[in-house]
């Protein structure tokens, strides 16, 4: 027992229209009442900035125990940065996490570890969580780089960071050649990486490393999730494509307990 708390979240991407999020908001919030979260679980769920002002509003009218989430955010307040959610808009949704440098928006939005960094600033700043999404290409794993590429992206994100935030952040370690393939890491290779970003955290930031939470994503389904939420300085899983549908995030959401 480590005493951190499991997180699992669901990241929608860019999927459903806020009518289809409300849909699936209820059907999960009635299959977590129906069946209960674990104790010592959190669950926190990432709808497109479309549906977060609906997701918000059912959540906390309805008490639902889950906590809202956002995919990304800018760095920046406020200004001249068409088609760009900052921090700030997302902190005033009562959002609580926010995914930083996930895989998709590096390969496709230009994020760089110096944006990714920027752009936790901006979360913390504003009084929420970053979950500062890590991970290595299939070439890189081939290579033998990836502890290299992923202590890289974690040192970047963290390095010269309050013991207190590095404490509250959250990492998700997620290798690329995992994310919606199908291919899913196993519960050694997970437990390997997140041991190696632990010790990288505790270079960082010394004991407070042992309060950060590390997920694993990448291809989790309601019949692995229990394997490898059991791996070692594994901590929770951070869940694409099967958190689209209620019944089986809800299982993932009681996986192994
Ligand atoms: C993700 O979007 O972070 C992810 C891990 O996706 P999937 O579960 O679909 O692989």
């Amino acid at each position: 027992m480590t005493g951190r708390t499991i997180l699992v979240s669901g990241n929608w991407k860019m999927n459903g229209n806020h009518f289809e999020a409300l849909k699936l908001v209820q059907e999960l919030a009635a299959l977590l009442r129906a069946g209960g979260l674990p104790a010592g679980r959190e669950v926190s769920l990432h709808p497109p900035f479309t549906s977060l002002r609906t997701v918000q509003t059912a959540v906390e009218t309805d008490r639902i125990p889950v906590q809202l989430g956002a995919q990304t955010c800018h760095y920046e307040d406020r200004g001249a940065f068409t088609g760009e959610v900052s921090a700030e808009m997302l902190a005033k949704l009562n959002v609580t996490y926010v995914l930083a440098g996930h895989s998709e928006r590096r390969a496709y939005a230009g994020e760089t570890d110096e944006v990714v960094r920027r752009k936790v600033d901006a979360i913390v700043r504003h009084g929420m969580r970053p979950i500062v999404c890590v991970g290595e290409s299939l070439e890189e794993r081939q290579a033998g780089i990836a502890l290299d590429k992923v202590r890289h992206q974690v040192e970047a994100a963290f390095v010269g960071r309050p013991a207190a935030v590095v404490a509250e952040a959250v990492v998700a370690y997620e290798p690329i050649w995992a994310i919606g393939t199908g291919h899913t890491a196993t519960p050694d290779d997970a437990a390997e990486m997140c041991a190696a970003i632990r010790a990288e955290l505790a270079r960082l930031a010394g004991s407070a490393a042992e309060a950060t939470r590390i997920q694993y994503g990448g291809s989790v389904t309601s019949e692995n999730a229990a394997d490898l939420l059991a791996a070692k300085d594994v901590d929770g899983l951070l869940v694409g494509g099967a958190s689209l549908d209620a019944t089986g995030f809800a299982a993932i959401c009681r996986a192994g307990a």
